[in-house]
């Protein structure tokens, strides 16, 4: 995800650049840029953040003009860096782009432009496509708009794309195919931005592009929509926006957090682009083909990490284990750096973290470094200090968090590994060929699934209110479902502050079964395949004891339906799949606890979101 900004209007242009990226740092990036007209195109870059972008501005003629775009990075071609940083130009200088999303297909045309003379200096894939323009626009001899047109119509991949030409300077061109991009619509100016904040102190009138659309705005002409697919003219709609900035933000949801849990499917989507291209083809994941060996050789795996990621690693353990028969160890990163933990040659150490700034987890990351374990970093904050202190990783790209309870992170973070495992399984030869066919295409299917799921949120709030005054849950689950349970227990002590323990279902009868009874309400994930009737037995022994049963189902279960007092299904899938998808209605159970009790949802007390101490 990466934040777009731009306007052409009157206006002095620095400060809504400037103040539009900083509105939209909630996106998270990791380098930001701006191209500024005044006579004569002026691009500055900076790796980091916006403030360091503001100190390259040394004198006040340098922030003259009233044309400009901007950008805010989140690399997925080439490191964060200076030279990768947007905006991108031609190799003449005059066409200058910001692009969010993948060009997929810009190595073939890199290659072309290459025979054709066209210089490159950055890795990125958007830097393609502003020569490609530049070269559309110079042999079919057309203006800007005409060469956007048929340079998209050559792309595959995903974009929101700004643009503009030194030689047309009255003139912008954007474009839309899977990632936003929103116009604000002033008196004779136009601001551009990934979301309608970086303008709504100056206009509320937006139009949100749609898919395959691209727009011309001139000084001179006004605005023109057009269907990029049908090159038929559209009429704009535009929308008045009666919102605040932060009402803006959350995308009219009450909280970051339930915003963050229907992201889920897009979230997941950005995880898999570039990774898992379609049911047929191989999966695709750069780190892991170029250290193979290392992971061909290992002895052991061990994960590190801790609350919501360490999780995750839990079910990694039973993913890893199973795809790839390597043995796999879960350490709590806090525990693993003071207990003098014996590291072998050969250990693979996979921390996993969403902020990449996990105190303890990168001094367990310095431990095993020092005892000679080959570090493979999972985190979603591009450039954060797991990624830089680790020999080479994975990024979730699930997407900014803001909400202190991870929810869509920790969806990506398992889709994550769950294709991680497939892949080295693939690699080893440790997954028979079928299964790993069929894993594939419901991964593929995977952000429909929980479409499915989120459908049921209705019924999961109703269920809520019934335990908004409950002082104390259990949750269990078996198999790839206990660090579900785990999981589950944890989002609701986060944010409800209600006493919540998650179990292995069949370790019930060891300790907790004496805890049940009419005032012990029990979640239990019972989805089908695996261990489905010995849960099923699990939840017979609680009935008996008087307990709520809310289960968590697989579509048309026809047993566990008779005995649960509120049962949510979800679509029917493999036994590996359905943790991530049992693992959502969990989430807006507690979302739903939490707001009727009136928790401070996205703030919970004494949390914080990334935990940067020991
Ligand atoms: N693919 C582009 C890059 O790596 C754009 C990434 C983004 O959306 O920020 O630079």
């Amino acid at each position: 995800m990466c934040g777009i900004v731009g306007y052409i209007g009157k206006k002095p242009v620095y400060d809504i650049l400037i103040n539009g990226l900083k509105k939209l740092e909630y996106r998270g990036y990791d380098s930001t840029g701006v191209m500024i007209y005044n006579q004569k195109v002026l691009i500055k870059k900076s790796k980091g953040k916006v403030t360091d972008l503001e100190s390259l501005f040394t004198n006040s003629e340098e922030k003259k003009g009233s044309v400009g775009i901007g950008h805010t990075r989140w690399a997925t071609h080439g490191p964060p860096n200076t030279v990768n940083s947007h905006p991108h130009s031609s190799s003449s200088g005059e066409i200058t782009i910001v692009h969010n999303g993948i060009i997929e297909n810009y190595d073939s045309i890199k290659k072309i432009l290459i025979k054709k003379g066209y210089k490159f200096q950055s890795d990125t894939d958007s830097e393609v496509l502003a020569n490609l323009i530049e070269d559309v626009k110079k042999t079919k001899k057309v203006k800007l708009g005409k060469a956007v047109h048929y340079a998209l119509k050559q792309v595959v991949g995903a974009y929101a794309v700004v643009i503009f030409d030194s030689s047309n300077p009255n003139e912008i061109v954007g474009a839309r195919l899977g990632s936003p991009l929103a116009i604000g619509v002033g008196d004779s100016e136009y601001y551009f931005g990934s979301d309608a904040t970086p303008f709504l102190e100056f206009t509320k009138r937006c139009i949100y592009l749609n898919d395959n659309e691209m727009f011309v705005v001139s000084l001179k002409k006004g605005l023109t929509l057009r269907e990029i697919k049908m090159d038929s003219i559209v009429d704009p709609y535009i929308q008045e926006l009666k919102q605040s900035i932060e009402e803006v933000e959350k995308g009219g949801y009450d909280h970051f957090m339930l915003k963050e849990i229907f992201e889920q499917p897009q979230s997941i989507i950005d995880t898999f682009r570039g990774r898992l291209i379609s049911p047929k083809d191989p999966i695709s994941i750069s780190s892991i083909e170029k250290h193979f060996e290392v992971f061909k050789n290992a002895n052991r795996i061990i994960f590190i990490s801790c609350g919501t990621s360490w999780h995750s690693s839990l079910l990694a353990e039973y993913y890893f284990e199973e795809l790839l028969r390597i043995p796999v160890e879960v350490e709590y990163a806090s525990e693993f750096r003071y207990r003098n933990p014996i590291i072998n040659k050969g250990d693979i150490v996979i921390p996993v973290s969403q902020s990449g700034e996990t105190a303890d987890t990168l001094a367990a990351i310095k431990l095993a470094k020092e005892r000679g374990a080959f570090l493979y970093g999972i985190c979603n904050v591009v450039g954060s200090s797991i990624a830089r202190e680790t020999h080479t990783g994975i990024y979730t790209h699930a997407g900014s968090e803001i909400g202190v309870a991870s929810t869509k992170a920790f969806s990506c973070q398992i889709s994550l590994l769950l294709l991680m495992a497939l892949k080295l399984g693939e690699k080893l030869g440790t997954i028979e060929k079928t299964r790993y066919k069929r894993i594939l295409a419901e991964l593929n299917n995977l952000p429909k699934s929980i479409r499915k799921v989120l459908s049921k949120n209705n019924i999961i709030e109703d269920i809520s209110k019934k335990f908004i005054n409950s002082s104390n849950f259990l949750y269990l689950g078996r198999g790839y479902n206990f660090p579900i349970a785990l999981e589950g227990a944890l989002k609701l002590k986060e944010i409800s502050y209600i006493h919540a323990e998650g179990y292995p279902a069949a370790e019930m009868k060891h300790g907790p079964i004496a805890l049940i009874d009419e005032k012990m309400p029990v979640v239990v994930i019972a989805t089908k395949k695996g261990s489905y009737h010995k849960v099923l037995s699990n939840v017979m022994e609680i009935k008996a004891r008087g307990a709520e049963i809310i289960a968590i189902v697989s579509k048309n279960d026809t047993e566990i339906i008779d005995i649960a007092d509120h049962v949510i299904e979800i679509p029917n899938c493999d036994e590996l799949i359905a943790p991530i998808l049992a693992n959502i209605p969990l989430q807006l159970l507690s979302y739903h606890i939490a707001n009727k009790k009136g928790c401070n949802v996205d703030q919970p007390r004494n949390l914080a979101k990334s935990v940067t101490v020991e």
